[in-house]
């Protein structure tokens, strides 16, 4: 079958769903069978596809057209610029935590310019917050904790994929993971995107959300909160005198998070917001 006509039957099958883009999806997935890029496809309409790929594509059309994430499909996803391998069992990385990343890095600068800073991300999945500080801050020292094998794995074939030689990774519940390591008031940022959706909301995500990303991941409990009142308290005993500790958050849980903050003694809280205009992202000094 040629490309233009194979293309087209494959946003045939993927054109109803509601939270998607049929025509990318469709040419990136054929130029990853093909292992040629968007361009080729779109120039050379007329070449002939080899039956078994034409089957692998029209299989994974209709894998998509039932929900299944395409970034998964594809095992890519691009955040900050960088290329991350995903697969089922990390979250797919958010354009919305680029904000905090985004923040990191200009902290980063104004504070700790041309001086060696310890970063600390727990609950690093693709290693999407870990990894980009560690690949556009060299003087960033990055430790990462996970509590599952799947995202351990993940982000170490990112952090070879980005040739990242500051990063240390390690297993364990939140700081349990570091907690043997000495590193007690060492940390001049910890960062974290813990999982925030009140439970009971979990089942109105999309379906590409609730059925097929790690439920570990968007779980905080009944109110949405339980990460952050673990967290919070628990950081001061690892951050310096100073140290910023910074969160991704649900649109509505600035005024929560940040009562947390205040309570625990952090100071000049502030509430950042997303591209879309929502509280994303909040953070805090200790002292
Ligand atoms: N932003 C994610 C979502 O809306 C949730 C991520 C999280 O719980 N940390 O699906």
């Amino acid at each position: 079958m040629e490309i233009n006509h194979l293309l087209k039957r494959g946003v045939d099958i993927i054109k109803d769903r509601e939270y998607g883009n049929p025509v990318l999806e469709a040419t990136l997935l054929l130029g990853k069978l093909l292992n040629v890029d968007k361009v080729y496809i779109y120039t050379h309409g007329k070449d002939q596809v080899p039956e078994p790929i034409v089957d692998k594509f029209l299989e994974l059309m209709d894998k998509r057209s039932k929900g299944y994430p395409i970034q998964y499909i594809l095992k890519e996803k691009e955040f900050m610029g960088l290329d991350f391998y995903v697969e089922e069992g990390v979250l797919i990385p958010r354009p919305d935590t680029e904000t905090l990343v985004e923040y990191v890095l200009r902290h980063i600068d104004k504070n700790y310019k041309d001086r060696l800073v310890n970063f600390l991300d727990l609950g690093i999945g693709s290693g999407a917050i870990c990894l980009s500080v560690a690949h556009y801050r060299k003087n960033a020292n990055v430790y990462g904790v996970d509590i599952h094998d799947t995202p351990l794995k993940v982000a170490s074939i990112n952090k070879e994929r980005f040739n990242l030689d500051n990063v240390k990774l390690y297993k364990g519940d939140l700081f349990k993971g570091i907690e043997d390591l000495g590193l007690e008031g060492k940390f001049h940022i910890i960062a974290s995107n813990p999982p925030y959706i009140p439970k009971r909301e979990i089942e109105t995500l999309q379906k590409e959300v609730k059925d097929y990303e790690p439920v570990d991941a968007l779980d905080g409990g009944e109110d949405g909160l339980s990460f952050y009142r673990r967290i919070i308290p628990e950081s001061k005993r690892y951050l310096q005198e100073k140290g910023l500790l910074i969160f991704e958050i649900g649109y509505d849980q600035g005024k929560q998070v940040k009562d947390i903050l205040m309570d625990n003694g952090f100071k000049n809280i502030q509430i950042l917001k997303d591209l879309q205009g929502l509280d994303r992202v909040v953070f805090g000094t200790k002292n």
